[in-house]
């Protein structure tokens, strides 16, 4: 099982407690009650509870990072992206694929780290052979690197983390289709021939604008690789550990983040504009 896990992105310490101490039950009431949060232009809704349920929703994009216990407002989503293989982050899978068979909703898109694959597939292997439901999806492994269109104009990458177990984030681009340059100021139909001639008109633009981390220490910052995640435009990032009571090398030791590395020194130094646009993901959720 995990170690307690809060998601947030700010030095508030209220709030996370607060949810730590929530039971299921409270939380289900509280969901439908609070608000959406929308960031940027996009809403964003869910939870994360200390060792029991991550799962952050992206309505506006059709899909979920982590499933949690799979609460109601995920069972709407057509793509989920699992982070890593602990309970907590992964323990609703199979409600959320039979939730949608039930409601005769189209069999969702399920992406995990490559290398957990075979092993997801076999649990639902197991739970068509307790109750022999068909728990139709389609499951992608993925690769840190790697990329899968979601969208025409959205794709999703994933990224190394760094936790006890293999773990991934994914960051999500805005893909655009620009005319190129030489071809700028000709007719419509002019573009129209040169299109069905086969010549490619459009150069191709990605912007990251989500990325979401799961469990992990804080060292996927420093990742080469990585420098797509700090330039989104919202950085989703847990931070397991927020009071004293726990030390920075014990967060460590489990693989997590505490919010007294150098982390919170940094947010402690932002301007004001900046401070403005970080938000503890508690809020409306
Ligand atoms: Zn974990």
């Amino acid at each position: 099982m995990e170690e307690e896990t809060k998601f947030s992105s700010s030095s508030s310490q209220e709030k996370p407690q607060e949810l730590a101490l929530s039971l299921p039950n409270n939380i289900e009431k509280k969901e439908k009650k609070k608000p959406l949060m929308t960031i940027e232009g996009y809403p964003i809704e869910g939870l994360s509870i200390a060792g029991l349920e991550t799962c952050i929703i992206f309505p506006s994009l059709d899909l979920a990072f982590d499933i949690g216990r799979c609460p109601q407002r995920a069972v709407s989503q057509n793509f989920v992206f699992i982070s890593h293989a602990h309970m907590d982050h992964i323990g609703g899978l199979p409600m959320y694929v039979a939730t949608r068979g039930l409601n005769r909703m189209k069999p969702p898109t399920i992406i995990v780290p490559t290398c957990i694959r075979a092993t997801v597939e076999q649990l639902f292997e197991v739970h068509r052979q307790l109750d022999g439901s068909e728990l139709r999806h389609v499951l992608v492994g993925l690769d840190i690197g790697e990329e899968i269109a979601i969208r025409r104009d959205l794709k999703v990458k994933a990224f190394r983390t760094h936790h006890r177990i293999r773990s991934q984030g994914y960051v999500v681009y805005q893909v655009k289709e620009k005319l190129k340059q030489e071809y700028r100021g000709l007719s419509s139909n002019e573009i129209k021939s040169l299109k069905s001639s086969g010549v490619k008109i459009t150069d191709t633009t990605s912007h990251p604008e989500i990325a979401f981390t799961g469990d992990t220490m804080s060292d996927f910052i420093l990742d080469e690789g990585n420098s797509d995640v700090l330039k989104a435009k919202i950085l989703v990032m847990e931070c397991t550990f927020v009071e004293e009571r726990v030390t920075v090398e014990h967060a460590r030791e489990y693989g997590h983040t505490h919010l007294y590395e150098e982390i919170q020194e940094a947010m402690s130094k932002l301007e004001a504009p900046l401070a403005g646009r970080v938000y503890t993901l508690t809020e409306g959720f």
